[in-house]
């Protein structure tokens, strides 16, 4: 990172402001502070948010807590709670829903995206409230006798998993639009020992079907006896009805600054080295970068240390790093007990991808980037 320039680093007047603190941020963060900057961290929220567990946390009982991790114990007074509303490119700085003004000398942008509970947790919520909204939703699952999980993408597919893993006795029916299962980036022989998965445990798929009567139904709480139709006219009662699809980028803090460089769902267009078009101090990180390749976690990683090592790059006058996107690598936990996935391009066999994601949705590399102890 910012060391390994040749040339020496002035940090005098710099100060780096990153909006957001999911994986990209608390990455970008992270490496900002070995580096010795001055940064702000700003999320509407008191607790970075670990969404890969988070279908873990919505099956099994006392698990949320390990899916919440507190920014200020980290970051100190570097960390600022608040809702960016808007980025004055005039004055250089981002502003906060209430009117705080926070300057910034470059800026790294990484808001993600939203979508529905319970795979992602949209709400501004207190630490502990977030971890109690998820441990109410555990007890609607254990109320229900069946569960309907409509979209079979990665998250519908684990969710129908985790859910039958920790209670075989459910009946658990997993809809989805399309015959193949999973992300469409993902190895024609992955997504198929995903069905193969869902399958041998037990969950029933209705494959090429969505759902026609879903704005009447309530989501994510247990009502016994819920007639879902499809448009292939199936008919079939369920007792709770959660939703995997829609993911949607979180462009609300940048939009009206950057509408020039704004791709069709929101996302920031940037060049190869991770600026947003036209501005060379400002950077987009994760999910609401306009890359073409899966929106991981993994990947918002990679690419805050890429946005880090510039900022550091264009100090010392050095040429910046370029952001390349290698072969798809992509585990899914199927339960605790079972995964598939592949790396580099290549497909694992399920033991591997249980050791190395599902026993712990690798909750352990957060926490320990964020330097605390898991509770
Ligand atoms: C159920 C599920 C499972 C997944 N499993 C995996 C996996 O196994 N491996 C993997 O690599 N990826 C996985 N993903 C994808 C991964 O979660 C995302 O790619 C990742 O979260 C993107 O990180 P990010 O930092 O870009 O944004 P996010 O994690 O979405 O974080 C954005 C942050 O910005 C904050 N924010 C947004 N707008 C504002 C604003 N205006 N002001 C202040 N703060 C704001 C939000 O509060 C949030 O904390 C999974 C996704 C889901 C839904």
């Amino acid at each position: 990172m910012g060391g390994q320039a040749s040339s020496p680093v002035s940090l005098e007047g710099v100060h780096v402001v990153v909006v957001g603190g999911g994986f990209g941020g608390i990455a970008a963060a992270q490496q900002l502070k070995s580096g010795g900057f001055s940064f702000t961290l700003i999320d509407m929220r008191d607790a970075f948010h670990h969404n890969v567990a988070a279908l873990r946390a919505s099956v099994k009982p006392g698990f949320a807590q390990r899916t919440f991790i507190p920014y200020a114990k980290t970051f100190g007074d570097s960390f600022v709670q608040g809702q960016v509303v808007r980025v004055n490119m005039e004055t250089q700085s981002v502003i906060l829903e209430g009117g705080k003004e926070i300057k910034f000398s470059h800026l790294i942008l990484c808001t993600g995206t939203d979508g529905n509970f319970p795979g992602k947790f949209n709400t501004m919520a207190s630490h502990q409230t977030a971890i109690q909204t998820y441990e109410d939703f555990v007890k609607q699952v254990q109320a229900a006798d069946s569960v309907l999980v409509v979209g079979g993408g990665s998250t519908g597919v684990e969710m129908a998993a985790e859910i039958k893993t920790e209670y075989p006795e459910k009946r658990v029916i997993l809809i989805h639009s399309r015959i193949a299962l999973a992300d469409p980036e993902l190895l024609h022989s992955v997504r198929q020992e995903a069905k193969v998965v869902l399958v041998e445990k037990g969950v029933e798929l209705l494959l090429g079907q969505k759902v026609l009567n879903m704005s009447e139904l309530e989501l994510n709480v247990t009502r016994k006896n819920t007639v879902v139709t499809t448009d292939k006219g199936t008919s079939l009662t369920t007792d709770l009805v959660i939703s995997c699809v829609g993911l949607k980028v979180n462009s609300a803090a940048y939009a009206s600054s950057f509408s020039d460089s704004l791709a069709e769902n929101g996302a920031l267009k940037v060049n190869e080295h991770l600026q947003v078009k036209g501005h060379p101090n400002v950077y987009a990180v994760g999910d609401c970068a306009d890359v073409n390749e899966p929106k991981m976690a993994y990947h918002a990683g990679l690419h805050a240390a890429v946005a880090v090592d510039n900022i550091s790059k264009s100090l010392s006058g050095n040429p910046l790093t370029p952001y390349h996107t290698g072969s798809v690598t992509m585990l899914l936990a199927m339960g605790h007990d079972d995964g598939v996935g592949q790396f580099n391009g290549f497909k694992l066999p399920r033991f591997i991808v249980t050791l190395g994601k599902s026993r712990d949705l690798l909750l352990w590399k957060s926490w320990r980037e964020m330097k605390q102890k898991q509770p």
